[in-house]
């Protein structure tokens, strides 16, 4: 049954696989003192995310398989002769289908992945191109810190086995240069997102590459307000059959007042920093206007809204499952948790709002 699953869902990836867009490396903007770029690369519907610092280089997923080469050239053209650490966050194409010409063309020393009970075409050829490349291979576990330059990575989740739910076994890491923090999820939706909460993660990040191409799933209320980042970036192709990033993400993101970069809006993004300061650029767009130094006012939280049920006395996040089930009739409105509190609303045990 699984491997009939995997078989299918292999195909309809396959099917609708997005094309690549033809980016090229954007440079324009001045790296000057950067010590760490963080580049979203568009490779249409999928994740690929190159991190280098200090002339050593990170891959983070390389979209479907007709983009490995584009990834491969974009690192070959940032200077690359090796990568230090490649990681497959979880099994499927859009994530891992461009990685095999990735580890084919260039040299890579370490292979951190998640071994997973999968056997489609694109898993199973990976697993042997590193096998045959001779690269070291690592199983991702929580807590393990990676350095690459003066930056590093922390792997944060999975922290649970899911044995066919691909998403919420993606490998989370938090990459961190001097005081910048990048969080980035992978596919991983709202029960890895939960499990990193009730683990006491510290979790709060400037960036948040937002989970599963900004998919209602992910990038939950409790999380969002834990991370409270300065920016999120969603990776997705223009018009994908998906909806990403679906509208309650994006409208979550608007409340918070927190910018949304996408991928499919501006092309390849990179984003710069030198452990204070934070700037962006892209290759469609002029992004000069998002800048963030350390010490600046975080966006206020409170702003992401509360709905309580008449008849059980709880509250909840406005996308709690119990939120979501509520009928109408029962319905109340909080803009803050005070309010809720105030009014003899109790939290509610699962979305802890
Ligand atoms: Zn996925
Ligand atoms: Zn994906």
């Amino acid at each position: 049954m699984k491997r009939i699953f995997c078989a299918l869902l292999a195909l309809v990836t396959a099917i609708f696989a997005s094309s690549c867009s033809q980016a090229s490396t954007p440079v324009a903007a001045d790296e000057g003192s950067a010590k760490l770029l963080v580049h979203f690369l568009d490779v249409g519907q999928g994740d690929s995310i190159l991190l280098e610092s200090d002339d050593e280089f990170v891959l983070i997923d390389g979209g479907e398989r007709d983009c490995g080469d584009q990834v491969l050239r974009y690192i070959e053209d940032r200077g690359a002769d090796e990568l230090k650490y490649m990681i497959a966050t979880h099994p499927h194409a859009d994530h891992i289908g461009g990685l095999r010409p990735v580890v084919n063309g260039i040299e890579v020393e370490n292979f951190i992945t998640k071994s997973a009970d999968c056997d489609t075409y694109s898993w199973t050829k990976l697993l042997r191109a590193v096998e045959n490349n001779h690269v070291n291979t690592i199983e991702a576990q929580a807590d393990d810190t990676y350095s690459f330059g003066s930056a590093e990575l922390t792997v944060l989740a999975p922290l649970s086995v899911y044995p066919e739910d691909y998403n919420n076994a993606s490998i989370v890491v938090m990459v961190t240069c001097g005081s910048i923090r990048f969080l980035l999820t992978g596919d991983a939706g709202r029960e890895s997102e939960y499990e990193m909460l009730d683990r006491g993660e510290e979790l709060s990040a400037d960036v948040l590459k937002c989970g599963h191409h900004g998919s209602s799933d992910s990038t939950s209320d409790r999380f969002l307000k834990a991370v409270n980042p300065s920016f999120a970036v969603v990776s997705c192709g223009a018009d994908n059959d998906y909806g990403h990033p679906h509208r309650e993400t994006v409208q979550k993101l608007k409340t918070l007042g927190c910018p949304l970069l996408r991928t499919d809006e501006t092309g390849t993004i990179t984003a710069y920093t030198d452990g204070t300061h934070l700037r962006f650029s892209a290759e469609n767009a002029d992004l000069s206007v998002y800048t963030y130094t350390v010490g600046d006012t975080k966006n206020d939280t409170s702003a992401l809204g509360y709905i309580g049920n008449k008849n059980s006395g709880y509250f909840h996040y406005s996308d709690c499952d119990g939120a979501q089930s509520m009928k109408e009739k029962n319905k109340v409105f909080f803009d803050n948790r005070e309010d809720a509190v105030d009014a003899g609303y109790t939290p509610c045990p699962n979305c802890q709002p």
